[in-house]
Order: structure tokens, then sequence, then C-alpha cells
């Protein structure tokens, strides 16, 4: 049994769902106390006790404790069953971090699997759906499995009603290398509105093109979902390279202006774009987990997240195994899987 304390690192819902993942995956049970310590509002809230309720349908597994506010649970994993699961947050709590629960774990089963999770699709701290669809699963897919995904609608905060698709078909993981991202492509901004003013789009696209100043005007577009499906607004910034898309967001939130959220994602797109490296600064957390499953590989990414330093540590307690990670000169990180460490 391994003991957790969900405050330490990043001490946020990240701690519970990677630990969730990494139980399932090892077969190791373990107890986490503090839960989302480092948070605000710690303890569980509605879409971490959905995510572990995934975990515990997917995985056969027995979880004490598992209610909204708790701050403690055990969690005994059983055995992965593939097939179709439908879960439901019942909040605009994030779609994606429930599939960042279970993912892994059914990508490694043995057959597949199709999943149909409702919640928030476009919800703040957490992988918007473009963000999983164009920069994760290709990564993902490179690695053996066939992953894919399906926007069935929006849902933003606080309604959500949002819902995705994903149909998996598992594959044991092979080591890849992720080191170069190749040339530019092209780069794309659109700002979603949904149910509020249409110049909230035109404002934020504005900001955003003051930044990324070498992008040409058809890169910026604003797109009006039918009103029934906000209110919502999110700007998402992508750039396809050669060998990887990234995608930066910002999420409209009462009290933030629109010219301050696109002019932040739009300063983080700036910085990756100034480096060298094949992942920004979340899809790094994300790749660990299937490179320590698949016991190699290597990543380049920007300045590392406390995420990223969180999960590493998580990995190495489930699993034993490490990462190196070491600088290559402006900015730039090579992570490397060693065996352990
Ligand atoms: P936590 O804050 O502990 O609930 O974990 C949030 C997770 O969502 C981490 O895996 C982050 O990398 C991921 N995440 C947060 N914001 C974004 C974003 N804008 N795009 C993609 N992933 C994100």
């Amino acid at each position: 049994m391994i003991t957790i304390d969900g405050s330490e690192g990043e001490g946020g819902g990240q701690v519970l769902r990677y630990s969730a993942a990494l139980s399932l995956l090892t077969g190791e049970p373990f107890t986490i106390r503090n839960i989302r310590g480092g948070r605000a509002k710690p303890g569980l809230m509605r879409q971490h006790v959905t995510a572990l309720e995934a975990a515990c349908a997917i995985g056969g597994a027995e979880c004490s404790g598992l209610m909204v506010g708790a701050s403690e649970l055990t969690f005994r994993p059983g055995t992965v069953t593939p097939g179709e699961y439908h879960f439901a947050v019942g909040t605009a709590g994030s779609t994606g971090l429930v599939l960042q629960t279970v993912l892994v774990p059914l990508m490694l089963a043995d057959g597949p699997s199709k999943l149909v999770i409702e919640g928030g699709t476009h919800a703040l701290a957490a992988p918007p759906y473009e963000f999983l669809k164009k920069a994760l699963l290709p990564v993902l897919n490179r690695m053996g499995p066939n992953v894919s995904i399906m926007l069935d609608r929006h849902g933003f905060y606080p309604r959500g009603g949002g819902r995705i698709v994903v149909e998996i078909e598992p594959s044991t993981l092979r080591p890849i290398e992720c080191v170069e991202r190749g040339a530019f492509r092209t780069g794309k901004v659109e700002a979603l509105v949904a149910g509020i003013p249409f110049d909230i789009a035109d404002r934020e696209l504005k900001a955003a093109r003051k930044v990324l100043v070498d992008w040409p005007d058809e890169a910026f577009a604003p797109i009006e979902l039918p009103a029934d499906k906000g209110p919502g607004n999110a700007l998402l910034i992508e750039a396809e390279f050669e060998h990887v898309t990234e995608v930066m967001c910002g999420f409209g939130k009462l009290g933030v202006p629109a010219e301050r959220l696109a002019k932040t994602a739009a300063k983080r797109m700036a910085g990756y774009l100034a480096s060298e490296a094949f992942a920004g600064p979340y899809l790094q957390d994300q790749l660990l987990l299937p490179f320590a499953l698949a016991q190699g590989g290597a990543f380049t990414t920007v300045k590392l997240s406390q995420h990223t330093r969180t999960a590493v540590q998580l990995i190495r307690r489930f699993t034993g195994r490490g990462f190196q990670v070491s600088e290559t000169g402006d900015g730039t990180h090579l992570v490397e899987l060693v065996e352990s460490g």
C-alpha cells in the first residue's frame, strides 16, 4: 500500500488522477491524505469523484471514502476491463481530466473501448477538446494504440453539458523520440463565443494579434456557436509543426477582460514558438505516464512545470522508473526515461 500526501508538489487533482491511473497499471493499492491540499478549496470536487468513479468502473477497483469534500481515500485496483462506458461529471468539470485518469490503462487493455464523457469540454485549468485531439492523441498514437476523439457538444463553465466520445484501440506502447518538432507549418487562432456578445471574439483576436505579429490575418477567426451551447468563450491558439501540433488556450471568465486572457494565452504560445521544444507547458506532464509505460523514449520541452515534477515523483513511487532531465540550451529541456533513479 502506497501512501500519498496529496498536498505535496503540485498539490492538486492531478496527484489523485495519476495515482489512480498508476494504481490500475501496476496493481498497487494506495491511500491518499490531504487530497488537493495545495488548493484554495481542498478536498474532492465533483469532477474528481467522477474521475475516480471512472477508474473504479474500468478497473474493477474499490474506493473507500469517495465523496465530494473528502480529503482522504483508499483505492484498491482490480482488473482493467475494456468496453463501453459512460461517465457524466454533472457539472462543468473537465471531460479531459476524467479521460486523463482512464486513458493509459485502457490503451494497454486487452480489447477496444468506447467512452462517452459528459461535462466541460472547454474548462479552466484543464485540457480542452482541441488540445486532446491535436496535441496529445497524435503523439500517443505514434506509440502504437489508435485513439480517436469526437466532440459531440461543447460544454463551458458554469453550465457544462458538453460531450466527448473517445474510441480506443489498445496496443503495447513503443518508446518514441519526440526531440525535433520539425518545420513550422501553420498557425491558427480561433475565438469561440456562445451566447455572449460577439465583439468579445474580436477583442480577443485583436489582443492575440498584437503578440503573434508574424501570423497572417487569415490565421485569426471568430467562431460563433449557437447560443444554447453557452454562455461560453474560449480562445484556442494552434501551432502546427512537422512532428507536433501545440494548442494553447484561454477561457473566458467573469471579471477577466477578454484582452487579458487573450494576451496571456498568446504570450504562452509566443514563448513556445521562441523555443525549439517539442512539447509545451501542458503537453509535458501528460506525456510522462505513457512514456513511463513504454519504458523508454525521450522528448524535448520548455521549462518544467510543477505538474511535471509532481508526476515524475509519482511515477517513480509506483513503478520505480525515473526520468532524467537535462538542459539542451535556449531553455529547452530533454526529458528521457531511465530505468530507475
Ligand atoms: P490539476 O491542476 O492538478 O487538476 O491538473 C490539471 C491538468 O490539466 C494537468 O495535467 C495540466 O497539464 C492540464 N492542463 C491545464 N491547463 C491546460 C491547458 N490549457 N491545456 C492543456 N492541458 C492543460
